[in-house]
């Protein structure tokens, strides 16, 4: 199959916004097996529009758009598409209460133009809008599809996931499956350079790195006529890939390290508190996220200031002073002082220079220290990140979420 990726928007010509929109689904296409052959991009403009339509046509099989399915008047995708396949424009149902109670729950007032999004060409299948108003939808008629998907990043992507991933899998008559693994500690070039001649003789499956920061991913997808040898070929290429770097792999199910650092404590029913400087609270936050989480998360005590330290840790002014604050005995007495005063059964402590400033030769930027005490368990480690404040406090926290697994993982 044949496919043309179709951006639509003025504020894209106007180079208002990147279009990201564009790269996720030639990604995402390319993992399933999709040639993606075009990318255009075309304003809100309704002749340009339809005669984009038709001449691409000419050349794919396939055409999905992004974007102009909003309520204002500029966002004519829907009407033009009609057009071209020359089908009627019909209210649809469901559409029409879903963006009905959209607005109700909202206490909002719906338009005119927000009735019009309730409006789809006849026969089309609808594709709910979880995230927003505009619904999209898929026009199949044997020779040509065209997907119409929304602008906004976000809404268009869910679409894509939940919704239009299902719809080509079928029509691509394979069964496609995909898992993704998750690595901490490993830069992308090295993982590259380790796993070399699996990416080099990849045919089916396909594996595709993804880097994150601090983070790297590697997305296995394969696809065969049958479920089992589909599965089979993943969870082989899996242990091939287990051989070569598993020290890193902290998840084969796309899980974040927060994630798999709670189920861990949550097993084991431990409870965590924290001590933050340099990422003042950072790592709480991450924890709060998890809904259900009190039951693990005692606090975190953002000790920023020598002052904190010693008033909520009482780490000893001598320490401070002889070592400074940004050392192993510093990072090791914060961590004490938290179990003294929490009990809790995972104590953390971080101290760090995120800079841009504050750096020395002896004590650079960067330099982060990290203790951790589980038990009769004390492990400090010694840290020298580089990059910007954001940066650095980023690799500090998956760093602390890292040491935590592994410290889980052991005992
Ligand atoms: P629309 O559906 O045309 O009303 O688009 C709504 C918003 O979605 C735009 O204002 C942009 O912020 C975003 N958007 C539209 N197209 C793209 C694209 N190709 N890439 C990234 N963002 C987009
Ligand atoms: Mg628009």
């Amino acid at each position: 199959m044949k496919c043309a990726i179709l951006s639509i928007g003025t504020e894209l010509l106007m180079g208002q916004i990147l279009n990201t929109n564009s790269k996720y689904l030639s990604e995402e296409l390319n993992n399933l097996g999709i040639g993606v052959y075009y990318h255009h991009t075309v304003g809100d403009n309704p002749k340009r529009l339809e005669a984009l339509i038709r001449e691409t046509f000419k050349n794919v099989d396939m055409i999905i758009t992004t974007g102009g399915l909003g309520p204002t008047q500029d966002d004519l995708t829907k009407e033009i598409i009609s057009k071209v396949f020359d089908r009627e424009m019909m209210k649809d149902e469901y559409s029409y209460g879903k963006i009905r109670d959209y607005f109700n729950n909202r206490k909002k007032i719906m338009s005119k133009n927000n009735i019009r999004q309730a409006y789809m060409p006849k026969n089309s299948i609808i594709l709910e809008n979880n995230y927003g108003t505009a619904p999209g939808f898929i026009i199949d008629d044997k020779e040509k599809i065209i997907i119409c998907l929304p602008g906004p990043p976000k809404e268009m992507k869910n679409m894509f996931n939940d919704q239009v991933m299902k719809y080509l899998m079928k029509k691509a008559k394979n069964y496609i499956y995909s898992k993704t693994i998750r690595l901490f500690g490993i830069g992308e070039s090295l993982l590259e350079e380790k796993i070399m001649d699996l990416i080099e003789n990849q045919e089916n499956p396909t594996i595709a790195t993804y880097a994150k920061e601090g983070e790297v991913s590697i997305r296995i997808t394969s696809s065969s006529k049958d479920e089992d040898e589909a599965k089979y070929l993943v969870n082989n290429m899996i242990k091939n890939i287990y051989e070569k770097v598993g020290q890193y792999i902290y998840s084969t199910d796309n899980e974040e390290l927060i994630d798999v650092v709670v189920k861990k404590l949550k097993e084991k029913s431990l409870t965590i508190s924290l001590a933050e400087s340099c990422t003042g609270g950072m790592i709480g936050s991450k924890f709060t996220d998890i809904p259900g989480i009190s039951s693990s998360f005692d606090r975190s005590l953002v000790t920023y200031s020598n002052m904190a330290k010693e008033e909520e840790l009482g780490v000893k002014k001598h320490i401070l002073e002889e070592f400074g604050a940004v050392s192993r005995q510093t990072a090791e007495s914060m961590a004490m002082g938290l179990k003294r005063k929490t009990k809790s059964n995972i104590c953390l402590s971080v101290t760090g220079i995120a800079g841009p400033d504050g750096g020395t030769e002896e004590k650079p930027v960067g330099l982060v220290y990290i203790c951790l005490l589980y038990g009769k368990t004390m492990v400090t480690r010694r840290f020298h990140f580089s990059g910007d404040r954001n940066k650095i406090r980023t690799y500090t926290l998956l760093s602390s979420l890292n040491m935590i697994k592994e410290v889980l993982e052991r005992g």
